[in-house]
């Protein structure tokens, strides 16, 4: 029971190349989430997912079945957009019972699907309202209760948040988590929100220039960035990348600092490690490096520490009170090796 991409690409006729070979397979019941800046071919995949568009080539199978010439309707799909668009003229039940009467479901069947649907969503008490008399957050959710009302196959959602204002978001992103547990259907959702994505997907897709750069679940997407290129899309504020060489097993910054390393054969490479993983040493130690406070952010409840050290700019997140601590202090950190990662500097996959 599977929706597969199959080396799917997708070509615009200005020539714009929007999906590269998209190889990407997931099982039913999982939230998988599409994610990657924009124009990485989020939406393009969607909607060739949907049938909404055609693939230049390649193949869309659904439990095995050829379905890349079926026409949307009979995809057993809903979809979700940014701008999704309700009924103004009708009602919020009439809007969420529209699929329903579609698909020509009986009259009761139809008032007990809705009511259903629209208490998951915490929308009950609107039904009688048209979509004018609703906030953003509350017309969303029907949009919501819309897609999954008539129980899809698969529910689509492109950025379906983004129009919401960062409470609201996080609400409705809890609200779909839930609904996704109790209900387990299957969920591709699209967003450039690295922590939507994190906090939302049983797995992650990474979209990087229409071709699939990592697809695991978000805590090796996390602690295994395949390459430097997710390792700095995903985490906020992003991993600290440091450009340098190894020489005999010791790490050389490119005009910074120099540190052994375990197990890493010598040449160019850079090395990265999360500001939430360096640790803040109150005195010198064999493992500290001396760096020099540039800047310090207090956010709460952590302190963003900027430090420098020659050329070489890095970000710790401390998870704690730094206390009195000042501009141009000295800062002493270990960079655990547990935490290291390493990257080819000449293509920026990961070096294992
Ligand atoms: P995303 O949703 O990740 O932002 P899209 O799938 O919308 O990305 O777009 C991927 C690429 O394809 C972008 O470079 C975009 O400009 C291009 N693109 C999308 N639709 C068209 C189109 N109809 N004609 C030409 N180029 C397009
Ligand atoms: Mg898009």
């Amino acid at each position: 029971m599977s929706i597969a991409f199959n080396q799917i690409s997708k070509v615009f006729a200005d020539g714009t190349v929007a999906l590269d070979r998209l190889d990407l397979e997931f099982d039913r019941g999982e939230f998988i989430v599409l994610l990657g800046p924009s124009g990485s071919g989020k939406t393009t995949a969607c909607r060739i997912l949907a049938g909404l568009e055609q693939a230049t080539s390649g193949v869309i199978s659904i439990d095995g079945r050829d379905v890349t010439r079926l026409p949307p309707r009979e995809r057993n799909m809903s979809m979700v957009f940014q701008n999704y668009a309700l009924y103004g003229h009708k009602t919020v039940f009439d809007n969420i019972a529209y699929p329903l009467r579609v698909r020509k479901i009986g009259r009761n069947s139809i008032g007990t699907k809705v009511h259903e649907v629209a208490r998951l969503l915490q929308i009950e008490s609107y039904l009688d309202r048209r979509p004018s008399q609703l906030s953003g957050g509350q017309a969303q959710r029907v949009a919501v209760a819309r897609a999954l009302v008539w129980n899809p196959d698969i529910c689509l959602m492109d950025e379906p948040l983004s129009n919401l204002d960062a409470l609201l978001r996080l609400q409705t992103r809890t609200e779909l988590k839930r609904l996704h547990s109790d209900l387990g259907h299957t969920f591709l959702f699209v967003t450039h929100d690295q922590e939507e994505a994190m906090t939302l997907g049983t797995k992650i897709a990474v979209l990087n220039e229409g071709q699939l750069v990592q697809f695991d679940i978000p805590r090796r997407i996390y602690h295994e960035p395949s390459s430097r290129f997710v390792a700095e899309f995903i985490g906020r504020p992003a991993m600290n990348i440091i450009d340098g060489e190894i020489n005999n097993g010791m790490f050389q910054a490119a005009g910074g600092f120099q540190i052994d390393v375990e197990n890493q054969p010598d040449g160019p490479v850079a090395m990265g490690i999360r500001p939430e993983q360096i640790l803040v040493s109150g005195t010198q130690t064999k493992q500290t490096i001396e760096f020099e406070l540039d800047v310090i952010e207090l956010v709460e409840p952590d302190t963003l520490l900027f430090v420098k050290k020659g050329g070489v700019n890095m970000v710790v997140r401390v998870m704690r009170d730094m206390g009195q601590i000042e501009r141009g202090a000295t800062v002493h950190l270990a960079l655990p090796h547990a935490h290291r990662h390493f990257f080819e500097l000449a293509d920026g996959r990961r070096r294992w």
